[in-house]
């Protein structure tokens, strides 16, 4: 920073750009950006929230600067001189928050992400720079230097006027300016003259921002119809303009994937907007907590009260984005008052009704949509499992999964499930882990595809911490196959011709297995289930899922490992031999060193081993013996 002076004497400081600021500067203007209409739309934008700040602190502070004004904005163009200069009675900013707001980037990891777009050649159609609170820069597409002449709201504050042309410094100086507010002023590059025209600006203003919610006047001429969308009942709404709308409010590029207009009457009264996205925001795909801050707007009586009220929303459906307007808050209150009031309360509860039977409806009527918002949404929604136990019932229904009888990104809820079970199947079957090629190949499978049986595939991580939680369904208990209790009073065919071995025969079998494995394992029993493998895994009536303690020891990694039950398939020839060794002699050391492998072989298939060493040289060891008895 430096100090010099102009020729009136009136300090001029000149700042420079942070670093990060002269790339991001350097990115919207070079590359970035293929539609640069797209300034003006962020320019109103910016305009329209200074009105809704004022206008919501005005009912409040007394002596706000101009009181009276009338909340506009205002656009003059010069087609000849190719000026350009929009201007806003809204809050303004005082010097300090000019140089936050116009000096700095203000997320974190902006740049960051832009180049990532910018390295992938992803074309960003003008539309994602409002998601990044850069909008503003986008100036310096159409012109090669800015004033913004500005006075805040503030009783006392003073005008100030700050200057750049994008190149790394920009400058402040105090200014004399009669009314609070904000002006933007600059000259047209000659490549962008038709943004002085009248027909062009009309255009790009009716195209993007028709629907805010101040008058935008053209010179005279107000070029905007100020209609709350959300006012409106469904069939006066129409697409696209519901389209633009959404896009507007949720800093969305793309289109939403759904809407749903509602209107209540009665114990509240309120009328809502609400849209689905089309994909999850990135942060939600990272940090589940970044939802946290999330919501619709709120608005009380067509005033803008709160820009991401939470309080509406339940946090697993704060992905919704929209607008909720009610007429039974009170204007003067506090932002804190409104948020514990009883009348936010009474809506949440009745819009999380609507929002469920909303999806309830897209999966009937519009599956291919269902299946697009149950893609991106479906990890969060099932998070309402083990919050919302209102609607569990209800959201129990929208859940969807892979199964064996399933093709690839095809699902199945569990009321399919349950209307195809055979008569004599009792439980509802599952099986979670990391894919759904891991899942087939598991041998705990492989009784259940012998016989025909269902069995649902979890391989989305929030499942194991929530659907064991719902314990039945349809009078049907949910069951883990990973568990050793399960009735497998059916014989499979396949093994009929395979006799197990008989019970003198494998008691030294399992003693042996129980001695060899010691304290890691619970028990190792003879198994019902297996077709072709050895032997496998399972956990006891009260033990964790194997994948459920793989999520936990994520989390905790100081978590002691549960233990597990062996099963052994009796008619398995390995099984077999081991028994024939045991008679001849049970103090082979190759026994050991066998049963140890297939306990091993069986975690590292789950991916529970730990450590691959000891399991290598044991497998370097066996196969010196099955080499040397050649
Ligand atoms: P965003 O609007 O997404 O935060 P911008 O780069 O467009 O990002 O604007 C940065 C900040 O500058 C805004 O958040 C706002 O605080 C301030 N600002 C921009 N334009 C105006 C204006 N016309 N009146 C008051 N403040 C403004």
């Amino acid at each position: 920073m430096s100090d010099n002076s102009n020729t009136n004497t009136v300090p001029v400081q000149e700042f420079e750009y942070k670093a990060e600021m002269k790339q991001l500067l350097d990115l919207i203007v070079h590359s970035l950006y293929t539609h640069p209409e797209i300034y003006l739309r962020e320019l109103i934008s910016n305009a329209s929230d200074a009105l809704s700040k004022v206008r919501f602190n005005a009912l409040t502070d007394q002596d706000i600067i101009d009181r009276e004004a009338e909340l506009a904005i205002r656009i003059s163009i010069d087609s000849k001189e190719l000026t350009f200069v929009i201007e806003d009675s809204g809050v303004g900013m005082t010097e300090e928050e000019l140089i936050a707001n116009l000096g700095t980037v203000a997320k974190s990891g902006t740049l960051g992400f832009m180049q990532a777009l910018k390295d992938q050649q992803k074309e960003l159609d003008g539309n994602l720079i409002g998601q990044f609170g850069v909008g503003f820069y986008s100036v310096f597409m159409v012109t090669d230097e800015v004033t913004v002449e500005t006075r805040s709201a503030r009783p006392g504050s003073d005008g100030y006027r700050w200057r750049s042309s994008g190149q790394g410094t920009y400058t402040i100086e105090k200014i004399d300016k009669a009314e609070r507010g904000t002006r933007i002023s600059f000259k047209l590059k000659e490549a962008s003259k038709e943004f002085a025209e009248e027909y062009r600006v009309e255009q790009i203003v009716k195209k993007y921002s028709n629907f805010v919610d101040f008058p935008i006047y053209l010179d005279q001429k107000q070029l905007n119809s100020i209609t709350a969308l959300w006012q409106r009942s469904k069939n006066e709404l129409k697409e696209e303009e519901v389209n633009e709308f959404y896009k507007f409010i949720a800093n969305d590029y793309q289109n939403p994937l759904d809407y749903l207009p509602v209107s209540v009457e009665g114990m509240v009264t309120f009328k809502a907007l609400l849209f689905l996205p089309t994909e999850a925001p990135p942060e939600m795909l990272y940090r589940q907590g970044d939802l946290e801050n999330r919501g619709p707007q709120l608005y009380v009586k067509k005033v803008l009260i709160q820009q991401e009220c939470r309080d509406l929303l339940p946090e697993y459906l704060r992905f919704i984005a929209g607008v909720v307007d009610t007429e039974d808050l009170s204007l003067n209150v506090s932002r804190e008052v409104v948020q514990s009031s009883p009348v936010l309360a009474k809506i949440r509860q009745i819009l999380t009704g609507k929002i469920l039977g909303w999806f309830e409806t897209l999966a009937q009527e519009q599956p291919e949509k269902f299946r697009t918002f149950y893609k991106a949404f479906g990890p969060i929604i099932k998070i309402g499992l083990n919050t919302d136990f209102t609607n569990r019932d209800k959201l129990i229904e929208l859940l969807r999964f892979e199964s064996t009888k399933t093709e690839v990104d095809e699902y199945v809820t569990l009321k399919a499930y349950s209307e195809r079970m055979a008569p004599d199947q009792k439980e509802i079957y599952y099986h979670s882990g990391t894919s759904r090629t891991q899942l087939l190949a598991h041998p705990n499978l492989e009784y259940f595809q012998n016989m025909g049986i269902e069995v649902l595939l979890l391989s989305d991580p929030v499942d194991v911490f929530v659907i064991p939680s719902i314990h039945e369904y349809d009078k049907k208990p949910l069951k883990s196959i990973e568990k050793a209790d399960i009735d497998f009073a059916k014989q499979h065919k396949e093994n009929e011709k395979d006799q197990p071995l008989a019970a003198n025969l494998l008691k030294p079998v399992l003693k042996l297995f129980r001695e060899t494995l010691g304290e890691g394992i619970e028990d190792v029993i003879e198994s019902h289930r297996l077709v072709s493998a050895p032997v496998t895994l399972v956990s006891g009536k009260d033990g964790l899922d194997s994948q459920m303690e793989k999520m936990m020891k994520m989390m905790k990694s100081d978590m002691p490992a549960g233990k597990r039950i062996l099963e052994v398939n009796t008619s398995h020839p390995i099984i077999r031999n081991l028994a024939g060794m045991i008679m001849a002699n049970e103090h082979n050391p190759l026994i050991r060193t066998a049963m140890k492998q297939l306990y091993e072989g069986a975690l590292l298939l789950e991916g529970g081993l730990d450590s691959t060493t000891a399991f290598l040289s044991r497998m370097n060891e066996l196969i010196e013996a099955a080499t040397l008895s050649r």
